[in-house]
């Protein structure tokens, strides 16, 4: 069995990735997925969630928000809306996007999207976990 996979994560505004990895977990519409290599064919809607990337006992993280994976059993792809390492998290924009999200929803108004502000809600706690002090 192969011991790594080829992983690319593509944004609108560049490959974010490109390396081996030995398994990758992420946040998706069927839950918490764990990919190790020769994983079954999958496609799959991406949720917003941290993107842990495994190679050998190395692990590195990144903020993944909304797009869709393509698993194969050599090769994972995630076409991402975002994606940002933690140095490149700005926590009080972040935190900013929190507080006008809550603020939203807590409103109770029939002019609030209550969905889109959910979601902007998910980004923002997701990359809060993840910021640099
Ligand atoms: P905001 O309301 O602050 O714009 P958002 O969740 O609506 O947040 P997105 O639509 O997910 O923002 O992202 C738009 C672009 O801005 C993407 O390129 C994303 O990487 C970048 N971005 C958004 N929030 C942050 C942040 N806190 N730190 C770094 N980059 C960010």
């Amino acid at each position: 069995m192969a011991e790594t996979m080829k992983l690319q994560v593509i944004t609108p505004d560049q490959e974010f990735y490109n390396g081996e990895a030995s398994m990758v977990e992420l946040n998706t519409a069927d839950g918490q997925l764990g990919i190790y290599p020769m994983h079954i064919p999958l496609t799959v809607a991406v949720l917003p969630g941290v993107l842990s990337i495994h190679e050998g006992s190395e692990v590195k993280k990144a903020a993944l928000l909304s797009g869709f994976i393509q698993v194969l059993p050599e090769q994972v792809t995630i076409l991402a809306e975002a994606c940002e390492w933690p140095e490149d998290i700005d926590g009080a924009r972040a935190n900013e996007a929190r507080i006008r999200a809550e603020r939203r929803l807590s409103e109770n108004s029939a002019e609030i999207d209550v969905a889109r502000a959910e979601a902007a809600l998910k980004r923002a706690l997701v990359r809060l976990s993840l910021a640099k002090e």
